[in-house]
């Protein structure tokens, strides 16, 4: 309202300062007899003055001068003084993001991780802070150096070209010193730019592979002991000691327990030792689902209905050993977890990706949704008692994700309290091998 109120006001005194030129004139020209003349005179003058005004305006703005805000005297006055009130607008906005770009850069240097921003076509550094250069290599810095030039590793490449952005890449060695080893993780920054967070964990992952290294030292020492207290256990007849038979039973139940725990652990530290299957071999399904159906019938001593289906027809790739052992998991567990006359069900199919699924479901006692995520954390119960009542150890299923990791696959999990639940090892299609044929075994 008030703008328009300025604009009307600067339109009245230039409409009348034109009126008052022309009028003055034409008074003038009365008294001298000349008026056209004089008219025509003033015209021009009035015409020129806005001519040289426009020039001037537009020259400053050429020039990028900063304009004068003169309070409005007409028309020009009024458009000068908009003009200077953008500029100073602009100025400000510009100040304002210069201090927000400097800010945030000094929160990149400042920032104990090494920070880089990388051109995705082309992989050219644009800019770094100074702990990147401290912590890969000082050139980091001049210029055109390309983020494949810091890094030669091949895998570097493949995640780079990949734009992973979910996974960072793990203990890669440092260009300037391979004992130092960092951790990569790459963040979309702009459409054409990546920002590389480069964190030393070497003192982290060696606190990671001393506790890998303590716990199995504390298994492997354990194991002694317990193989001698299970030998003088059983050697000592419950009908020699009649009042101490509870007693007995129960140190044998523990005894038994502590072992699990520790061929569990054991296992457990192994298969973290791996990075990659050693080998691959082919996994024959038919004779693996027999030995499971036998091996849950008896864990379930008659409790429950069994069945076994192998509808795959192909065998997988891997390691027949630690496949086994995750299968037998899932199995003891729908076995553990079902009360008396419940349903247990192993189902070998295919997947229509090519792959194939390996599925253990019961109608047990279920799980709530909410404990799922975390189901396959070490020592991670849903109920406590109902675990140690059925003598579990609670690293089944951290055993079963760490061998489908190292086979490329993974668990899918479904459960509804009171219905059961079931547990699926999808495999993908290059997991998958096509089963000889019975003549053709012969
Ligand atoms: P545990 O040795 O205690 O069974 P697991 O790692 O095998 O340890 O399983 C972790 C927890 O997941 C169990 O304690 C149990 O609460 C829950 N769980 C696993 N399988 C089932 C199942 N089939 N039905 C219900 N709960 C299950």
């Amino acid at each position: 309202m008030i703008a328009r109120a300025v604009l009307r006001q600067a339109w009245r005194q230039s409409v009348l300062r034109l009126l008052a030129i022309l009028a003055a004139a034409a008074i003038v020209g009365l008294f001298i007899d000349s008026v056209w003349p004089l008219l025509a005179l003033s015209t021009f003058s009035i015409l020129s003055w806005h001519y040289w005004r426009l020039h001037r305006l537009l020259t400053q703005l050429h020039q990028r001068r900063h304009l004068r805000g003169k309070k409005g005297r007409g028309l020009w006055d009024d458009l000068e003084m908009l003009l200077h009130r953008r500029q100073m607008e602009g100025r400000a906005r510009i100040r304002r993001l210069l201090g927000l770009v400097r800010g945030y850069r000094r929160a990149a240097t400042l920032m104990p991780d090494a920070v880089l921003l990388v051109e995705r076509a082309g992989g050219r550094i644009i800019w770094c802070n100074r702990q990147a250069r401290d912590l890969l290599t000082d050139g980091v810095q001049s210029g055109n150096v390309l983020i494949t030039d810091v890094f030669s590793d091949a895998r570097v490449h493949t995640w780079l070209t990949e734009g992973q952005t979910e996974e960072p890449l793990l203990d890669q060695p440092a260009p300037r010193n391979p004992n130092v080893r960092l951790s990569l993780r790459l963040l979309p920054y702009s459409s054409d730019q990546w920002l590389l967070v480069v964190r030393d964990v070497t003192k982290l992952l060696r606190l990671e592979q001393l506790r890998r290294d303590f716990v199995a030292n504390v298994s492997h020492e354990l194991r002694t002991p317990l193989t001698v207290v299970h030998g003088y256990l059983d050697i000592m007849d419950v009908e020699d000691y009649p009042d101490l038979a509870p007693m007995l039973d129960e140190m044998r139940k523990q005894s038994q327990r502590m072992s699990q725990l520790v061929e569990d652990l054991l296992t457990l530290s192994r298969l973290e030792a791996q990075e990659a299957l050693v080998e691959r071999e082919t996994v024959a399904m038919a004779p693996l689902l027999t030995t499971l159906r036998r091996e849950a019938q008896a864990l379930s001593g008659g409790r429950h209905r069994i069945s076994v289906s192998d509808e795959a027809g192909v065998d997988l790739l891997g390691s027949t050993r630690e496949l086994h052992s995750a299968f037998s998991n899932l199995v003891s567990n729908a076995a553990r977890y079902t009360p008396v006359d419940g349903r247990i069900e192993v189902r070998f199919e295919r997947n229509p990706d090519g792959g194939a699924v390996l599925a253990v479901q019961d109608s047990g006692y279920g799980i709530p949704a909410q404990h799922l995520p975390r189901l396959t954390e070490r020592f991670y119960r849903v109920s406590t008692s109902r675990a140690r009542e059925s003598g579990g150890t609670g690293l089944g299923l951290s055993i079963v994700k760490h061998v489908l990791n190292l086979h490329g696959a993974r668990l899918d999990i479904t459960s509804e309290v009171g219905s059961g639940s079931r547990f699926a090892c999808v495999f993908g299609p290059t997991s998958v091998a096509e089963r000889p044929r019975a003549s053709d075994e012969a």
